[in-house]
């Protein structure tokens, strides 16, 4: 309530609340009256108490994503997680590149895609072993699918090529019932691919794995669906979780989906300490707009960016259309690690408005104290 708010004014909002089923708490200040409201606040309209006289905002204080939302440091600045897949670090002022083929195809294949990731100088191997694909016609699901024994042998594989060149694995699960077989075979990092980004058994069950998971978007999620998906495996105890960005459906049906770099800013200045990734193949569809689209996601501040190449993608067996050359993924490694560099630079420029709004919340309130006298 404003400082000038009169005690009607307040008893008449105290007593709409508790018509609402509301218990409420009150603290008188010098300059203001504070009135918390206990409950489910996603109940009442702070529209409706805004417009109340007297009101002077609405604060929401809590979030239903407790674990997974941002915290601050008493000044008001953010603090961020790191998480750490094998011996690379993500996020709180860590970049690295996740890349590989869309599908783990043959030894062959896969090698020769470990030796263009680590050429180039990305970090971290990804590659499917099992694929998720909407048509039960497409003739590949994935060199692990059929059995345990070729999930097992197509885990393997890519292991094996991320050991040979230094390169911690990202790998993504369909069934829960595998995760033991991803930890046991020395996969690095799990991925929740986006057609499972609120499967409960399997987010259930992601809650025990001591590995990181890189938690994808749905592609009809909001913000906040996907944050209490992720508090899920949150609320048993996991901390190690990336979000990612992935592009959600959306007017712009030129590209594959719409990558919403706006949800990313959101994600990182207000929404959560945890690391955020973006994938800019899945999110555009067409490799020509992969490095323009990963250069933007950095500057956004996303920590890592999860990227589709192939020694050959004109004979991919899946997603070839939107994964990159040998030589253009080399340069956009060079360009995604200088515009990081650059993007850390030039973090000392961002104002928040945090400070500046208390700053000049005082000067309006003692200019409207003047005013009143
Ligand atoms: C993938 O990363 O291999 C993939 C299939 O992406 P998504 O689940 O985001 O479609
Ligand atoms: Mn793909």
């Amino acid at each position: 309530m404003t400082h000038l708010a009169t005690t009607e004014e307040i008893v008449a909002v105290e007593e709409r609340l508790h018509n609402a089923g509301f218990q409420t708490g009150k603290m008188r200040g010098t300059e203001v009256t504070l009135i918390g409201v206990y409950g489910d606040i996603t109940k009442i309209s702070p529209d409706e108490i805004m417009e109340m006289p007297g009101v002077e905002k609405t604060i929401p204080i809590s979030k239903a994503y407790k674990r997974v939302a941002l915290k601050r440091s008493p000044d008001g600045t953010p603090v961020y997680s790191m998480v750490r897949i094998g011996n690379v670090i993500i996020g709180n002022g860590n970049f690295a590149a996740i890349a590989g083929p869309c599908s783990v195809e043959s030894e062959r294949q896969i090698m020769t895609a470990a030796s263009m990731v680590k050429n180039a100088g990305a970090k971290l191997l990804r590659g499917g072993v099992v694929k998720y694909r909407s048509s039960p016609y497409s003739g590949w699901e994935g060199i692990g699918s059929g059995s345990k024994q070729a999930l097992e042998h197509g885990l393997k594989l890519i292991v094996r090529a991320g050991k040979e060149f230094g390169l911690p694995t990202v790998v993504e699960i369909l069934d829960p019932s595998d995760v033991s077989l991803y930890e046991d075979v020395g996969i690095d990092c799990i991925q929740i691919g986006e057609p499972n980004a609120k499967n409960q058994a399997l987010l259930n069950r992601l809650r025990d794995t001591p590995l990181p998971v890189i938690h994808k978007r749905g592609n009809s999620m909001d913000l906040e669906a996907w944050l209490l998906w992720t508090e899920r495996m949150m609320s048993g105890g996991k901390e190690n979780i990336i979000l990612c960005e992935r592009g959600v459906y959306g007017p712009n049906t030129y590209t594959r989906n719409m990558l919403d770099l706006g949800g990313v800013a959101a994600l990182v200045q207000e929404l959560t300490h945890l690391p955020v990734a973006v994938d800019p193949s899945h999110g555009t569809g067409k490799r020509d707009l992969v490095q323009p689209m990963g250069r933007a996601a950095i500057t956004v501040g996303a920590s890592a960016l999860l990227v589709e190449i192939h020694p050959n993608p004109l004979i991919a067996k899946s997603d070839g259309f939107q994964s990159l050359f040998p030589e253009q993924f080399e340069n956009c490694m060079l360009d995604w690690n200088s515009t990081f560099g650059f993007c850390q630079s030039l973090n000392a420029l961002y104002v928040p408005s945090y400070g500046l709004e208390k700053k000049y919340e005082r000067q309006r309130d003692t200019s409207t104290r003047k005013e009143a006298a």
